[in-house]
């Protein structure tokens, strides 16, 4: 019935001519806000349906967007996370918690990855699923990546002066830092302030970056292994991955997505799939990754089908640094 009135609003509207007689053709966009609340302010409706305005849809008589509580909710935390990021980067809010990978085959912690967690004053840990789509969105992330980065190469340089037989840490970097042109020139010029041995640091693109971007990730490959590091492909298997763009792709492990081991695929459908995929990676020469495995029947299985590693909660969860180095250095850091 609310699209009845606004489709009537709309063409009395239309039926207007100019001076040459002509009528407008316009097209006009609603917002809709259901006033549930008769207390809150005129004001403060006609500002959600304006905000609504800019989430229209269009039925076939007419283009409007209606109210959306949650939505606003978002926006709203969104802003207020905005407005802190930069001075909680100053204030060493944003803390690199290690995962451990461990290899099947010799039952070892054979690598790491950095996780970003923001622990602000008055919330408390914030994890990153509610941040980081905000930071793609308005490229703070940039500089998160790059924060991140150089928190990692100071932890290696700590270790590999303490004389820790050290174990690879893998970081995170994502779409925006390759809208910053030369981006890696950064990463290179701390990976020489810190002295950064070779074989320390694993680079993990996500799978996103595969589309459209092969010719730009294949040369920066190129540049990660001529300083002796290694890259891997993150969430694959998450969504837009091609089968066939692996062939292309100069990379040194896979990475197999949560998606895998979670769900209805569970079956003997499912083992096929990964039985595939990992022969797959084999074949081009890839170490593989497991994420995301809390089973010990997963594990079994994964062992059976010579999985390389797996980073899963049934092992390690994400923990804080000093935690790290008790499990993997022994006490040998001070
Ligand atoms: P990711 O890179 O795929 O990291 C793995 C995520 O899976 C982590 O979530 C980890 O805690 C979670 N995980 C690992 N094992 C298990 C398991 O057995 N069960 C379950 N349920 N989850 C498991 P986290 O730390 O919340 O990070 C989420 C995502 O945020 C990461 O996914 C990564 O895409 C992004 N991220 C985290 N830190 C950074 C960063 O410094 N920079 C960038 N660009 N992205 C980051
Ligand atoms: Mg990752
Ligand atoms: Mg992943």
């Amino acid at each position: 019935k609310l699209d009845e009135r606004l489709a009537r609003i709309s063409s009395q509207i239309n039926q207007m001519k100019d001076a040459d007689n002509k009528t407008y053709g316009l097209t006009l966009t609603y917002g809709v806000y259901v006033v549930v609340n008769h207390e809150h302010k005129v004001e403060s409706m006609i500002e959600r349906a304006n905000l609504a305005r800019g989430n229209v849809v269009s039925t076939h008589r007419v283009v409007l967007g209606v109210y959306d509580e949650k939505a606003r909710k978002k926006l709203n935390r969104e802003r207020e996370l905005e407005l802190k990021m930069e001075r909680a980067l100053e204030q060493r809010e944003f803390v690199p918690y290690l995962q451990p990978k461990y290899e099947l085959r010799g039952n070892r912690i054979a690598g790491a990855e950095a996780l970003v967690r923001w622990f602000d004053p008055v919330e408390g840990m914030v994890l990153p699923g509610e941040f980081i789509p905000l930071f793609e969105k308005n490229g703070f992330i940039v500089k998160l990546d790059l924060y991140m980065f150089e928190e990692v190469c100071k932890l290696v340089h700590r270790w590999s002066m303490a004389g820790c037989s050290l174990v690879p840490i893998s970081v995170n970097l994502s779409r925006g830092d390759f809208n910053v042109p030369n981006f890696f020139e950064a990463y290179k010029d701390l990976i020489k302030k810190y002295d950064v041995p070779v074989g320390t640091i694993e680079f993990e693109f996500t799978e996103s970056l595969l589309y459209n971007n092969l010719d730009i990730l294949n040369d920066l490959a190129r540049q990660i292994h001529e300083l002796g590091f290694s890259c891997s492909i993150d969430d694959f298997g998450s969504g837009y991955s091609s089968l066939n763009m692996l062939k292309n792709v100069r990379v040194d492990v896979l990475k197999l997505d949560r998606v895998f081991f979670s769900g209805e695929d569970e079956g003997v459908r499912g083992k096929e799939v990964i039985r595939s995929v990992l022969n797959l990676a084999k074949a081009l020469e890839l170490k593989t990754v497991s994420e995301g495995i809390e089973l010990k029947e997963q594990v079994d299985f994964l062992r059976e089908m010579k999985c390389d590693y797996v980073q899963g909660f049934i092992f390690a969860k994400p923990m804080d640094i000093k935690s790290f180095e008790k499990l993997a250095y022994l006490h040998i850091v001070p």
